[in-house]
């Protein structure tokens, strides 16, 4: 039986993906089987620490009452992860994208463990979210597999992921409101303040529409992203139009 290695980014989207494993076994290449499966927590992007916490004891609790084997590496980077967002990315740095640094670390470190532990492959629950960046994700599990010489599976669980959120919020598991980090957090926040602007002046603009402005304006500010800047322009602008 293969031993796989799966990064678990957070319990609401590992819980549809460890209950399909457990029943019907692990599609590998288009076959499924049997696997022996481990849960890796490794997450040093989330923010803050209690934002941790609670998404920590959530993929305890889920891996405790299904009796998955876990390994936890509990760290928090904070500081480092803004200030490598902060220097390392952007058009000709090391990284383009905050996200790609961000899978990077924690799928490295994923695979460095893997090696050193004898595990077959190495997986992620990043890919349930229909928000993440999958092309980037395998892309960059592509890059690891070859240096650390461990197989990589992609797990395509988008399908499932409004059934699972309703499966996450059934089994009590904590249910969070932004990807992770500090930036994403802000961008959250954000969204919540434009779309109440936009509702008092009775316009209901889907998150897609709030999550574009947004991304123009990060444009139009070289990535810098200030609450009270955006709502004021908008204001402005919509008041010009
Ligand atoms: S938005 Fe999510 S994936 Fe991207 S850097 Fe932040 S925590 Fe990581």
């Amino acid at each position: 039986m293969k031993k796989i290695l799966m990064h678990v980014c957070c319990a609401p989207c590992f819980v549809m993906i460890e209950e399909d494993i457990q029943k019907n076994g692990m599609n590998i290449n288009g076959k499924r089987e049997q696997v022996d499966l481990t849960a890796f927590w490794y997450n040093p992007n989330i923010h803050p620490q209690e934002e941790n916490k609670l998404r920590l004891e959530a993929f305890k609790k889920l891996c405790g009452e299904d009796n998955i084997k876990s390994v936890i590496i509990d760290e928090c980077e904070m500081k480092e992860f803004t200030n490598i967002t902060q220097n390392e990315v952007g058009t000709n740095k090391r990284y383009k994208l905050r996200c790609e640094y961000c899978y990077y670390l924690r799928l490295e470190k994923t695979f460095e463990y893997a090696k050193e532990n004898g595990y077959d492959i190495v997986s992620t629950s990043l890919t349930r979210s229909p928000y993440q960046n999958h092309e980037l994700i395998n892309k960059i599990a592509q890059i690891l597999s070859k240096k650390y010489g461990v197989e990589y599976s992609y797990q395509d669980y988008r399908h499932t992921y409004f059934e699972g959120q309703q499966r996450a919020r059934e089994r009590g598991l904590y249910m969070q409101k932004y990807c992770g980090c500090i930036f994403s957090s802000v961008e959250s926040l954000l969204q919540k303040k434009l779309s109440k602007y936009l509702k008092r002046m009775n316009i209901k603009p889907s998150t897609k529409v709030i999550q574009d402005i947004i991304e123009d304006y990060k444009k139009e500010n070289n990535g810098t992203v200030n609450i009270e800047k955006i709502v004021n322009d908008y204001k402005e602008k919509s008041t010009n139009i």
